[in-house]
């Protein structure tokens, strides 16, 4: 495989640009090589910039349900750019998606947009604090929420639940704020609530995919209901990777336990820049400027960003079959990939929901971040390498899930199987 082109634009991007790259993940750190610069997507393959084409199982990190171009939301797009870019006033698409998403969530009453995951989250929390005038947040060790300061924590020392910052830069004023509980491990949350009576919310990934794809139990997640209602604090299911993913209403598809507030993103912009945040009316009645609590964004609502949104909502709903055709395209990658693994005596714990799919080079299941860290991430890194040579494009950390795309037939996925046995058998 030639990709000495993407190695020139890598020394290029370098000069310029921190690491390369604008987000940190891209740049193939914890695999080793360089990372890939994309020329164009294609339906279910990428297309890199030396005209390699990688089925593609990373999708944008999540946003692209129907793959690359889909015709309807690049119609809707180029519709909508056509009108103009941006108004900063209200525009009635705002509302025709604010209401299919308020429609699909028991949850949620009403819903306000913004340009990002992290956004999304970031005005969560703070909705929450001043809704129930407290000052704590409870998030899980493994889950990422974004990169707002409160949420760069990682275990502090000993028995301690408080977070220290993750990242130079976040003051520990700040995440002495944020307790640290493990997942799935309801005791944990328990103590945090017995170390501070000041805790607004509790934050959690309900099918985690932040840590590779870990899925909270619901029984977990009814302790969590449970304790959020005992002590007064705000439950908030952090969606903006699972929701439309993992089912049409994300984890409220497949587990009956209801939160406080939903955030989400990816793909709700369809590919464009979009988070939102939405919750019950009382909640969200706190917010600017009906109540006190401030939030807002330039290019909040972006016309061409809802448009793509609406266009990818609207094509998902029509679709009747599209989550039980995804569920079966990613049990099958995953059963398939095992078996292959397990041929050649490496063991994956593999895991999915709809059309999130998740595997560790781990001899034993998975359950939180613990368990995920004690994977083998030499030979993950061996795996996507090898991979990559085949032809397919698997997200560059073993920490991270894999999505299917409407537009990646069972065929390719048959063919992605017989290729991973190859792999196995050459990395084993
Ligand atoms: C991706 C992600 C975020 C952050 O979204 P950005 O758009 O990258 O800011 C937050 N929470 C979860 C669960 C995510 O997967």
């Amino acid at each position: 495989m030639n990709t000495e082109k993407s190695k020139q634009a890598f020394l290029d991007a370098q000069k310029v640009i921190p690491g390369g790259v604008d987000s940190p993940v891209r740049a193939f750190k914890s695999v080793g090589g360089t990372p890939l610069f994309i020329q164009k997507g294609e339906g279910a393959y990428l297309v890199d910039i030396d005209g390699n084409r990688y089925v593609d199982f990373v999708q944008s990190w999540g946003p692209l349900i129907f793959g690359h171009c889909d015709s309807d939301i690049e119609a809707a797009v180029i519709k909508a750019v056509k009108q103009g870019l941006s108004f900063g006033a209200p525009t009635q698409v705002e509302t025709l998606l604010a209401r299919e998403i308020c429609d699909l969530f028991e949850a949620i009453d009403k819903i306000r947009f913004v340009s990002s995951g992290t956004e999304a989250v970031m005005s969560a929390i703070r909705l929450a604090r001043g809704f129930t005038c407290k000052n704590d947040i409870v998030k899980f060790e493994g889950c990422y929420h974004g990169h707002s300061d409160s949420l760069l924590v990682q275990a502090g020392s000993g028995a301690i639940t408080f977070g220290t910052p993750s990242s130079p830069g976040v003051p520990a004023d700040l995440t002495k704020h944020t307790l640290l509980a493990k997942f799935n491990n309801l005791e944990s949350v328990q103590k945090c609530f017995e170390n501070s009576n000041d805790i607004a919310c509790v934050i959690i990934e309900p099918i985690a995919g932040n840590m590779g794809l870990v899925p909270a139990d619901e029984t977990f997640l009814q302790g969590l209901r449970d304790l959020c209602d005992a002590h007064g604090a705000l439950l908030i299911f952090d969606e903006v990777m699972s929701g439309f993913r993992a089912s049409l209403k994300g984890s409220q598809g497949l587990v009956s336990v209801v939160p406080d507030m939903i955030t989400f993103g990816k793909v709700i912009g369809g590919g464009m820049p979009v988070g939102a945040f939405g919750g019950r009316l009382e909640i969200m009645n706190q917010l600017s400027p009906d109540g006190p609590v401030y939030q807002a964004g330039t290019l909040s609502g972006n016309p061409v960003a809802m448009n793509a949104g609406l266009a990818s909502l609207t094509k998902i709903k029509s679709q009747k079959e599209l989550y039980r055709d995804f569920a079966s395209k990613s049990a099958r990658l995953t059963q398939g990939l095992q078996q292959a693994a397990k041929k050649h005596g490496i063991s994956l714990h593999v895991d999915s929901r709809g059309s999130m799919f998740g595997f560790f080079f781990n001899e034993n299941p998975v359950r939180d971040f613990d368990d995920a860290r004690r994977s083998d991430t030499d030979m993950f890194a061996r795996f996507h390498r090898a991979m990559l040579e085949e032809g397919y494009y698997f997200a560059c950390s073993q920490f991270e899930t894999g999505f299917i795309s409407e537009a990646i037939t069972l065929e390719m996925i048959e063919e992605t199987i017989v290729a991973a046995d190859r792999v196995f058998g050459a990395i084993k």
